[in-house]
């Protein structure tokens, strides 16, 4: 099939995935996958979560959408859940950059100033600013100019903590950097970058559309570094595939976010809160502490097996966010295709990296039958470049 009445603004592969089940896909041609991508950290309980569907299909015939100018129970619902227990509100967006887009807009009303700081190689989406804050010039390319006042330090740079000072309205950054190549922040430097925005007076933004909703085993991967943001921002995993974001701050924040200051028509939307609903009730301790277990297994044989090979510079991220960084004589789009044939979907990431985002639901079993799919293609095409 070739499109030709949609831009083309997406690289795609040939072919189309028409049916999910459990961790597993179905292409237009009947090939069934292993999937190791999870829509892009999305799916985090697979296809056809049963609870899930239950939840939507409910909502769905009763009213799937309602204009935000009522009380909304379900939103409300979602939000106590979201915000377990502690004294943050919630903004509802219908995507990760509109959840940043908010955590932005908030920053300057709150504190009455402009400037960001954010980071190399981070993604933080599309619009105008998320996109000026995302380091990464060739997503800037051709649209300036972009939003004044963001600037930009490298990522896990002690000197950036220099950075930090009272004319800053936010430091925005990802715990574990996603598109950027899946690079993990050090435990010391992020908490040091933390403290230097309490201390300066600065609003600390962290972007968990990516690495949120118990990707690195926790609901949140600024738990797993014991930090406190001011403002963080979920979407991908939220609502396991209906588009949703949702930003969430400290309660000090809402003077600044009263009637009128932002709005979006389908925010909130109710076939989107129910399965975010869905989601979060079933992310409790014990599923969390399921995906660390088989997180442990993983890493294990990406440490043993993967990590040695010669084309692979680097394994980097955390929990099951997973970057395997290939050396430049094997491009990692022929390796994605190489994994393809032997039926295992992966994502690409920064500079030539593999990224694995599996749904959080996979099997130990099966995450170790799709590693050795990619242990069994990178030596094939190590043999092939070195011979
Ligand atoms: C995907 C992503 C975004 C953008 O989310 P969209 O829903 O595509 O707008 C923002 N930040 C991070 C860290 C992401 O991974």
């Amino acid at each position: 099939m070739k499109m030709t009445h949609v831009f083309p603004t997406y690289q795609r592969f040939p072919f189309a995935i028409e049916s999910g089940q459990g961790v597993h896909l179905t292409d237009d041609q009947g090939q069934t996958y292993l999937d190791f991508t999870a829509g892009i950290g999305v799916c985090n309980f697979g296809y056809q979560n049963a609870a899930i569907q239950t939840a939507v299909h409910q909502q769905l015939t009763k009213i799937w959408h309602t204009s935000n100018l009522y009380e909304n129970a379900l939103q409300e619902q979602v939000a106590t859940l979201l915000t377990n227990g502690d004294e943050r509100l919630v903004y509802f967006a219908n995507s990760g950059t509109e959840a940043n887009e908010a955590a932005l807009k908030l920053a300057r009303k709150y504190t009455g100033k402009t400037a960001i700081l954010a980071f190399n190689h981070s993604f933080h989406g599309r619009t105008y600013g998320a996109m000026s804050m995302t380091g990464n010039p060739s997503i800037q390319a051709g649209y300036a100019p972009l939003v004044a006042g963001v600037q930009f330090a490298d990522y896990n740079d002690p000197a950036a903590i220099q950075q930090i000072t009272p004319r800053l309205a936010a430091v925005i950054l990802e715990v574990v950097q996603g598109e950027g190549g899946v690079f993990a922040g050090q435990a010391e430097w992020l908490r040091a970058v933390n403290q230097a925005c309490q201390q300066q007076g600065v609003l600390l933004i962290i972007d968990e559309v990516q690495s949120g909703i118990g990707r690195t085993g926790y609901r949140l991967a600024y738990e797993g570094y014991g930090l406190d943001p001011d403002i963080y921002t979920v979407a991908k995993g939220l609502a396991n595939g209906l588009p949703v974001g949702a930003m969430v701050g400290k309660a000090k924040l809402a003077m600044a976010f009263g009637p009128g200051s932002h709005g979006s028509t389908f925010a909130g939307n109710a076939l989107a809160m129910a399965a975010a609903q869905a989601v979060l009730q079933q992310l409790t301790p014990a599923f969390l502490q399921t995906v660390q277990h088989k997180a442990q297994s993983v890493w294990q044989v990406l440490t043993d097996e993967i990590a040695p090979l010669a084309i692979v510079k680097q394994v980097t991220g955390k929990g099951l966010m997973i970057g395997i960084h290939l050396a430049p004589q094997v491009p990692v789009a022929k390796v994605i295709a190489a994994l393809q044939h032997q039926q295992l979907l992966t994502l690409s990431a920064g500079d030539n990296t593999l990224r694995l985002l599996p749904p959080l639901v996979m099997s130990t079993a099966d995450l170790l039958a799709g590693l050795a799919k990619i242990k069994t293609v990178l030596l094939a095409l190590e043999t092939e470049v070195t011979a």
